[in-house]
């Protein structure tokens, strides 16, 4: 009796306390929004203390608080908003009321949104330049180290924070544009506050904040405005699947459904066939989907309405504050497929013009296509990353030939376009931030390299070039990641060389920079590479011939692995050479009269713009 008679005393002290207890605001996401959107609907995530039980007064012409909901942890509150066309720009108080006495506030910045088209998006046209943040240049020293953030900069440390940042970035954007590229792809630049392994971006502790060791969330809407007024597109890295261990919520869940749990870690099988195999078992899907990326990567659960819509205003929020012109997505098969399909249809109604790039990581062209275009979430990515066609390179360039093994890999994996909507916005690579740098991977050589290097540059797809590579960069992957993504020569004060210039590179880096910028360059100026009709012919004796054609121009391009000098003859090639009188070979700038024979050096690309007669 005595202890009830004491609870119940404790029990109202609590009521009483909590009743006058002082809100507190600790976050509010979105921290803003827009007037002229598409979609007049927002969704706002409010994190304090005392929320429960008090009431939310919105009083703005135009804005209706249609709805407060209230989960299962009490430091949450979800408005959902509706913007009229009525309101206008300006701040709008959200007001926290206890009974029926306003105990704290917070003003809401409500901005003039750009133009619907304003993104650009990016096509067949552009070639990118992908750069790792922390890799590229240390434009800020005093940034490096900061109180509050986990981990510490140590260069020695491959896979430790190396210091690199927005500054470095922006005061190397030149060299980025003096090369030829014409498009940026930074590898997620979101704060990631963890010990260890907070360096490459993919563990992200607040989607709202730039990591503060690579700037101001400003300083990233600078880089973005220094990039277009460059004439250089920016392709942002986005994050859907999974967060970083260090996230805010993490500690304090709104939900516990907000991130899938498991008893004991359950990591995913990776097995991206398993969500399109009609055999698959219940189990192998719900492990590929829900289980975590890795230990500090917690699985969201993007089934959770709330999250999908925080997720996915997190993603517009973005694109309208920094005017970005893509979006790459991280590990595009893993997050629940249902809300990437909404997040491409409500980015689409906000920016008809924007690119979207899925990431899915599968050797198999018949998988990759049901990401592309209408198959399989029926929503439309412009863009996938062309991994089977790497593939392709990476075996078909380190094997013996054969009937079906050494360059005919080109030939084949091409050959299989058919399955897809559109081959020729997809992104082609010789390598990148999670793959064997190329010239590792062909045992630095560098004839290989360079017709790797041509073959992207000139068939179909939207070349990338991964920083480094232009420098001949070398790295294991199976040395740990950061063997793979070491600093740019240069980048760092005191580097005792800079490759950001040509005295500073070797003969041989200055060689294979000329030759990558030279073929950009030319790319750059020659529609008939980004949309002409792509004819290619069975490789014969290590010797792979394809054509580009358009109304325009006609290129022939040679890729030889042939050990020995030749003169090729072109009447195989002769439904491709109608009209053709001469051609200028484009890496050597020499003409070439004849075309009945060409001669081909051993592992020596050739590109030859052709002249066509007129009538
Ligand atoms: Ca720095």
């Amino acid at each position: 009796m005595k202890t009830n008679k004491l609870q119940l005393i404790f029990l109202l002290l609590i009521t009483y306390l909590s009743a006058n207890g002082n809100i507190k605001i600790h976050r509010v996401e979105p921290s803003n929004w827009w007037v002229g959107m598409y979609n007049p609907e927002l969704q706002i995530m409010v994190y304090g203390e005392d929320l429960e039980g008090c009431k939310v007064v919105i009083d703005y012409p135009g804005i209706t608080l249609k709805d407060v909901i209230k989960v299962e942890n009490p430091h949450y509150l979800f408005l959902n908003i509706r913007i009229g066309e009525s309101a206008k720009t300006g701040e709008f108080s959200i007001d926290f009321l206890q009974k029926g006495k306003k105990k704290t506030s917070f003003k809401y910045p409500l901005l003039q949104r750009k133009a619907r088209t304003n993104p650009r998006g990016f096509t067949n046209s552009d070639v990118i330049y992908l750069l790792m943040p922390d890799r590229f240049a240390n434009g800020n020293p005093q940034n490096d180290n900061l109180p509050g953030m986990l981990e510490t900069t140590d260069r020695t440390n491959p896979d430790g924070r190396h210091g690199g940042d927005l500054a470095g970035i922006i005061e190397h954007l030149d060299y980025v544009k003096d090369f030829g590229a014409t498009a940026l792809w930074i590898n997620p630049l979101l704060e990631n506050n963890q010990e260890k392994y907070s360096y490459h971006g993919y563990a992200i502790s607040d989607f709202y904040k730039t990591d503060p060791r690579f700037g101001t969330n400003k300083d990233y809407f600078k880089l973005v405005d220094r990039c277009h007024e460059k004439g250089l597109k920016v392709i942002q890295d986005q994050v859907f699947n999974h967060c970083g261990i260090g996230h805010w919520w993490m500690k304090d869940l709104p939900q516990s459904d907000w991130v899938h749990q498991f008893p004991e870690f359950t990591r995913s099988n990776f097995r991206v066939s398993a969500l399109v195999d009609p055999y698959a078992s219940k189990a192998d899907r719900e492990k590929m989907n829900n289980g975590w990326f890795d230990k500090n990567m917690p699985d969201l659960n993007q089934d959770n309405p709330l999250l999908a819509t925080y997720l996915i205003q997190n993603s517009i929020w973005w694109v309208e504050s920094a005017s970005i012109d893509g979006i790459r997505v991280d590990t595009y098969p893993y997050p629940s497929q249902d809300m990437m399909k909404l997040w491409v249809q409500r980015i689409r109604q906000e920016y008809p013009d924007i690119t979207l790039l899925g990431e899915v990581w599968v050797g198999t062209p018949s998988i990759v296509s049901l990401w592309e275009g209408d198959c399989f979430n029926k929503a439309g990515l412009q863009s996938v990353f062309d991994f089977p066609l790497y593939d392709a390179m990476k075996f078909g360039f380190t094997e013996k030939d054969d009937w079906n093994t050494g360059i005919v890999r080109l030939y084949d994996i091409l050959a299989q376009d058919f399955l897809y909507k559109d081959p020729f916005n997809h992104v082609v690579f010789v390598d990148n931030h999670d793959v064997e740098r190329i010239f590792t991977t062909l045992h630095e050589d560098y004839q290989k390299f360079k017709t790797l290097i041509t073959f992207i540059l000139t068939t179909r797809g939207i070349p990338t070039i991964y920083y480094g590579t232009e420098l001949l960069m070398t790295g294991e992957e199976k040395l740990g990641h950061g063997h793979i993504r070491k600093d740019f020569p240069g980048g760092w004060p005191g580097d005792s060389i800079n490759a950001f210039t040509e005295i500073g590179r070797t003969p041989q880096q200055n060689e294979a920079f000329d030759f990558i910028s030279k073929l950009i360059k030319w790319r750059n100026e020659n529609p008939v590479i980004h949309s002409g009709k792509l004819t290619q012919f069975i490789p014969e004796d290590e010797v792979y011939v394809y054509f580009r054609q358009n109304e325009e121009k006609t290129v022939m391009v040679v890729l030889n692995q042939n050990k020995e000098d030749k003169l090729l003859d072109t009447k195989r090639f002769a439904e491709c050479l109608v009209d053709c009188t001469n051609a200028k070979n484009v890496i050597t700038g020499e003409t070439i009269g004849l075309l009945d024979t060409i001669k081909i050096m051993p592992g020596e690309p050739v590109v030859l713009e052709m002249e066509r007669m007129r009538e």
